[in-house]
């Protein structure tokens, strides 16, 4: 038979890269399998290419950034907070920087010098990467596991399921953790995009009159089918060719499922409410008595806002201020605090940041990050299901897990 190793990890992303280096740090033969030819795929690409690495702040902001079963990452954060994990890289020689919002960067703002670190920790710490490996098949015999890839068959004592979610396909995480999982007969709670743009249904003419708009200090509130508000936010949006994103939108839609209705309405003026928001539209009435109200919105309104702005109320461009009613006034401080985006649906979970959903945490014991269910198995990082907002979180879960997992595997 093969060389059996103490560990196999499936999948070379954030969470078993972690895995790896922690498992072969404590004397453990390690052998990583990944799809890709090189480890990381999707950590270059985080935060545009700059890897925001995880957020500087304590583990009750991290908690409360996660949206999804943030009491399962009690343990392993307390085990494996940001402080350790920017000790982590300081230690191995990446300068980091500390941006708005708590972000944290390399210095280089280069994510390739996270993937670099890893390949050379890879090499110095003995581990065997198995690249442009896909794993097709999991078994357990006995003590042994049993890894069957398109490279051949191995065994190990230990394995680590890695696989990520099942967004930015061509990253190489396409959902094959989750069937990896269910051999062992894991369940899988519904998956569904997450930090995702959305769709809207206005005209493409529409859609394109406002494609670039960006807004800030906008109000997004999110109204269910039931009328429940499911979430309200200040922050940045941006209209683009199909219809919304920007960071309020993402974060609007890790709360939202794929096949609900909604209602979002933005609250464009949220600094001023109905009656100070009636007085200034009086004065500038009274000031431009002459012009049209197109014109007069100017005032209040990004120019490309103003034509769709006043569709929406069926109300003419060219009416003079004078002739405007008191029942058109009424409409237009409505339409103000509570324009319309027209939802339609999120879009593909292929665009989506994160994926929502995955292996049933209940099945997991979150002080080993060890199956239940399998003596032996972990599984962590993104396959797992929790999902946090942007901000750097996300990578914090898929090290922290991680992590958690290295130190557990006798
Ligand atoms: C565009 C984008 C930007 C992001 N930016 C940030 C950010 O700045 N900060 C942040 O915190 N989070 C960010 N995220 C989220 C973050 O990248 C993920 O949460 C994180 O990478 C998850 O790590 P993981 O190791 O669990 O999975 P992944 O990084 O997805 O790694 C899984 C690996 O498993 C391999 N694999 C899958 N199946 C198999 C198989 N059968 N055989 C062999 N190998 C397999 C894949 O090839 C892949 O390399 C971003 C995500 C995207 C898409």
């Amino acid at each position: 038979m093969n060389k059996v190793y103490d560990v196999a990890i499936v999948g070379a992303g954030a969470a078993g890269l972690f895995t790896a280096v922690h498992c072969a740090k404590r004397g453990k033969s390690v052998i990583l399998y990944d799809k890709n030819k090189y480890p990381g795929r999707k950590l270059r690409i985080t935060g545009k290419g700059r890897c925001n690495i995880c957020n500087y702040s304590d583990n009750d902001n991290i908690l409360k950034n996660i949206v999804h079963n943030e009491k399962f990452m009690y343990s392993s954060l307390n085990n494996y907070s940001a402080n350790d994990l920017i000790k982590f890289f300081n230690d191995n020689g990446v300068k980091t920087k500390v941006e708005r919002g708590n972000r944290v960067f390399p210095q280089s703002d280069d994510a390739m010098e996270i993937i670099e670190l890893f390949k050379k920790l890879i090499k110095d710490l003995n581990i065997e990467f198995k690249n442009e490996s896909t794993v097709k098949d999991l078994e357990k015999k006995e003590d042994l596991f049993k890894i069957i890839s398109n490279s051949g068959v191995d065994y190990a004592k230990n394995l680590v399921i890695a696989c990520g979610g099942m967004s930015y396909k061509v990253t190489g995480s396409n959902g094959d953790g989750y069937k990896l999982a269910q051999k062992f007969g894991h369940s899988i709670k519904p998956i569904k995009a997450s930090l995702v743009a959305m769709n809207t249904s206005l005209s493409k003419e529409d859609r394109l009159e406002l494609m670039g708009l960006s807004l800030r200090n906008v109000e997004v509130k999110v109204i269910n089918k039931k009328k429940k508000i499911i979430f309200n936010e200040f922050g940045e949006m941006l209209f683009t060719h199909f219809g919304i994103s920007g960071p309020i939108i993402l974060s609007a839609s890790s709360y939202m499922k794929d096949d609900e209705d909604y209602t979002i309405y933005l609250d464009l003026k949220p600094a001023l409410n109905e009656e100070q928001l009636d007085n200034k539209l009086l004065i500038l009435f009274e000031e431009e008595h002459l012009k049209s109200i197109g014109k007069i919105l100017e005032n209040l309104l990004p120019k490309k806002l103003i034509n769709i702005f006043l569709k929406n109320i069926d109300l003419d461009y060219y009416k003079k201020a004078c002739d405007i009613t008191k029942l058109e006034r009424t409409a237009i401080i409505n339409n103000l605090k509570h324009f319309n985006l027209k939802y339609d649906s999120l879009r593909d979970i292929d665009e989506a940041i994160i994926t929502a959903g995955g292996v049933n945490v209940k099945e997991i014991d979150p002080k080993t990050m060890e199956s239940k269910l399998v003596n032996k198995l972990y599984i962590v990082g993104e396959v797992l299901d929790i999902d946090a907002l942007t901000g750097g979180y996300n990578l914090q879960i898929a090290f922290s897990t991680a992590y958690q997992a290295a130190m557990s595997i006798e």
